[in-house]
């Protein structure tokens, strides 16, 4: 009962700060996308020149196209900087939205902790390690620039951003996306991928795979029942890669997407159209 409560309120409560697409010009560069948390943004720019976001530099294709994004608290305010082969260098602030997201507080109630055994600990810091490494993959592909696409159609149940405070103490934010399926739905590549990890079954998030879109733009499939790929595999959007299931800690089966710039954390459903009925 509580926890149907819950989710009802959950459901009643959703209040997706949709970040309409943007864009802004800065000498030749252009950019577009969302400019809000959680949002990612393409640039495009002469290929000569060099690209900074809060004076840290952003790599460019040999076209021009760049990519960036921002975390579930990024800061109100960013800096885009451009250094033209001339010397010249050009610098705009802009805002980035902030966005509510679903907040839980759930008093009184005893907080539900799994403390893992001592081999468990050493398990969680080796897939740590993995996931930071395929996370940290800085590869020349260009498949971010595809339109994405949903990785399955299902039911939305749990969205980038929220997080429940167990009397007054801050659980993790919740940075993917969740759909509902039955265990064993084919998921598929959003765009074009390399598969960077493959893992049958790790602690937290059971059956893990992480697809390498170019750039630092990753994503992150979570819960699988089972992989249909294996690291160093080319997929193309569409093509099936897992199957949905209730791996690791979650509750029920479905399937959690993220999507990473780098370490960053971004919000797969700014990217996609609605959730088709
Ligand atoms: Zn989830």
């Amino acid at each position: 009962m509580f926890n149907q409560l819950i989710s009802l309120i959950f459901l009643l409560s959703i209040t997706l700060n949709a970040a309409l697409a943007d864009s802004l010009n800065l000498g030749t560069t252009t950019l577009n996308g969302s400019f809000s948390q959680g949002g990612m943004v393409f640039g495009k720019t002469d290929p000569q020149n060099k690209v900074f976001l809060n004076n840290k530099d952003v790599r460019i294709t040999p076209n021009g196209d760049f990519v960036f994004g921002f975390g579930r608290d990024a800061k109100d305010k960013s800096k885009l900087t451009i250094r033209q082969p001339n010397g010249q260098v050009l610098e705009k602030f802009f805002s980035v939205k902030k966005r509510d997201y679903n907040i839980q507080r759930v008093e009184g109630v005893p907080k539900r902790t799994v403390y893992p055994s001592k081999e468990s600990l050493v398990r969680i810091k080796k897939e740590t390690a993995q996931v930071k490494q395929a996370r940290t993959t800085d590869s020349n592909l260009q498949h971010f620039l595809q339109t994405f696409q949903w990785p399955l159609i299902g039911n939305l149940t749990g969205f980038y951003g929220s997080q429940r405070f167990y009397n007054g103490e801050p659980g993790r934010p919740h940075y993917g996306i969740d759909i509902a399926a039955p265990t064993g739905t084919l998921v598929y590549a959003p765009v074009d991928a390399t598969i960077t990890l493959a893992h049958k079954d790790m602690f937290y998030s059971g059956g893990t795979l992480i697809m390498d879109h170019g750039y630092g733009i990753s994503s992150t499939f979570i819960h699988l029942s089972e992989l249909l790929v294996k690291v160093g595999d080319k997929v193309k959007q569409g093509d099936p890669v897992a199957k949905v299931g209730a791996g690791g800690r979650a509750t029920g089966p479905h399937l959690d997407w993220r999507i990473n710039w780098f370490k960053v954390r971004l919000d797969p459903q700014l990217l996609v159209p609605p959730m088709p009925k």
